[in-house]
């Protein structure tokens, strides 16, 4: 049965990194018709804030990332906080302090520092000063109120495991240091804390990013004493997913804007147009195809297919796959997305009001296909819902297309309009074909683009025809009169 867990440290705002890593997870384990365990890695209690856990859990309920054990919906192995884990961490510690696989290290980082300089060495980390240490020593230091970390101690030879992304990754333990478990106040470390949820919470397939292969055979050689001592009943597979470069082929990193991955929610991506994006960072569905539902994904999903090398973080393409998404959609579906993004923007009250809500469903046809991210309706609609009072125009657009060109056009298109009777698109289009191309030989272009400004605002709009039925007779007028004061 595969297990697997969500476990992201809630440290900061959520990056797209993590979203991409908790995404394969997830595909991984539906595939499998396994276990996803969901525990929060808050232990660093400088750096881990409520606002950040409060955002994670957000986001994946936004983006469909569900869980089956975990915070929020408990299960057998909680709690699942690591903050509210600290007493089962100390039993492990202690149990791991009695075997020979640890050993209490006294020495602080100058010494060690002061050694390496010393030697010469090239090598990194803990020097194994306190490997064998002297009782004599020993009980001066502590005589001195020097209080021990406990550090696990490598053992010799070469440590293979078969990366599920990456194939046979051997490390020979010379050049991995033995490393500290804990503080020397007890607290214990991610090094510790990491594995021994995986064990405990029978994780069977960690599946994380690159930055963390280097410490895999830390904590293989971990895993055998957590089974040795019975804390563990075996040791996961491991898989470690290609990094994501942004711009300057750089790791994309919290500073890059586009990393941040509730900004896309807020710029109204789908969480589907979203996702399907971040599953091409390391994965394809196939070599011709860029666009797929989370059912296609878990479907077709295999972590053997993922390529190990570096991807690419591309905005214009996630934009363009967003988009994708959005033409699969229905008009009535759109309508139900675009709705919070209108209220927030003021366009429409909140309740929407009944009035409102007809003019919406007119409406929505017009922009539903010219909108690539959901909250880019607002823009286009205001004109459609606004007072006449507060109704205002682009400045640049007016400056553009309102020049004395634009107004002469306006002009002509407002007397012809004054003559139309039955206000309908069909009337509206060819009273101005009438009167702006054929008699006034204007190209479309020239003839309805001042106009457009003149209704609507702006150069970008739903179709002119369409919107001025839909404003009515008396508003339309009225802007093209305003547009000429
Ligand atoms: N909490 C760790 C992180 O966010 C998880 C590391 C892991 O997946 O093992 O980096």
């Amino acid at each position: 049965n595969v297990r697997v867990r969500f476990c992201p440290s809630p440290t900061g705002s959520p990056h797209v990194g993590l979203v991409r890593t908790a995404l394969f997870n997830w595909a991984f384990a539906r595939h499998h018709g396994g276990t996803i365990v969901f525990r929060m890695e808050d232990t660093d209690k400088e750096r881990s804030t409520q606002e950040s856990y409060d955002a994670i859990l957000d986001l994946w309920r936004w983006l469909g990332l569900d869980w089956d054990e975990g915070i929020e919906v408990g299960g057998p192995h909680g709690p699942y906080r690591q903050s509210e884990r600290g007493d089962i961490y100390r039993d492990v510690l202690a149990r791991l302090r009695d075997s020979s696989y640890t050993y209490d290290c006294f020495c602080t980082n100058e010494e060690v520092d002061a050694r390496r300089k010393a030697s010469g060495s090239k090598v990194m980390g803990y020097d194994g000063f306190c490997r064998d240490l002297d009782p004599a020593q020993r009980a001066a230091w502590e005589a001195e109120g020097r209080r021990p970390i406990v550090r696990f101690r490598m053992p010799g030879g070469s440590i293979t495991w078969n990366d599920l992304v990456r194939g046979d990754i051997t490390f020979e333990t010379e050049n991995v240091p033995d490393y500290a478990l804990s503080r020397a106040n007890g607290d214990p470390l991610y090094t510790l804390v990491n594995p021994v949820d995986d064990a405990l919470m029978g994780i069977t397939h960690v599946l994380r990013g690159e930055d963390l292969l280097s410490s895999t055979p830390r904590q293989l050689a971990l895993f055998d004493a957590l089974v040795e001592l019975g804390v563990a009943s075996g040791v996961p597979e491991y898989g470690h997913l290609p990094y994501v470069m942004g711009q300057g082929n750089k790791k994309l990193s919290k500073r890059d804007p586009e990393a941040h991955a509730l900004a896309y929610r807020d710029q109204g991506f789908l969480p589907e147009g979203l996702l399907n994006y971040l599953a091409l960072l390391g994965w394809a569905i196939a070599a011709d195809r860029d666009i797929f539902t989370m059912d296609e994904m878990v479907a077709a999903f295999d972590i053997r297919d993922v390529n190990p090398n570096p991807a690419r973080f591309d905005l214009k393409k996630a934009e363009a796959i967003n988009a994708s998404h959005m033409r699969l959609l229905s008009v009535e579906e759109i309508t139900d997305r675009v709705l919070p993004f209108l209220k927030d923007a003021g366009v429409v009250s909140d309740p929407v009001t009944d009035a409102d809500a007809q003019l919406l469903e007119l409406a929505m046809p017009l922009v539903a296909e010219r909108i690539n991210k959901l909250s880019e309706a607002a823009d286009m609609l205001a004109f459609l819902f606004v007072d006449e009072a507060a109704f205002t125009r682009d400045e640049a657009d007016v400056e553009k297309l309102l020049n004395d060109d634009g107004r002469a056009v306006v002009t002509r298109a407002l007397a012809k309009l004054e003559t139309v009777d039955t206000w309908s698109t069909a009337s509206i289009q060819e009273a101005l074909q009438a009167e702006l191309v054929d008699a006034m030989g204007l190209k479309p272009r020239n003839a309805f683009g001042p106009v457009r400004v003149a209704v609507t605002g702006r150069r970008v709009s739903p179709p002119l025809f369409e919107s001025m039925e839909l404003l009515g007779r008396e508003r339309s007028l009225g802007r093209l009169q305003s547009a000429l004061a």
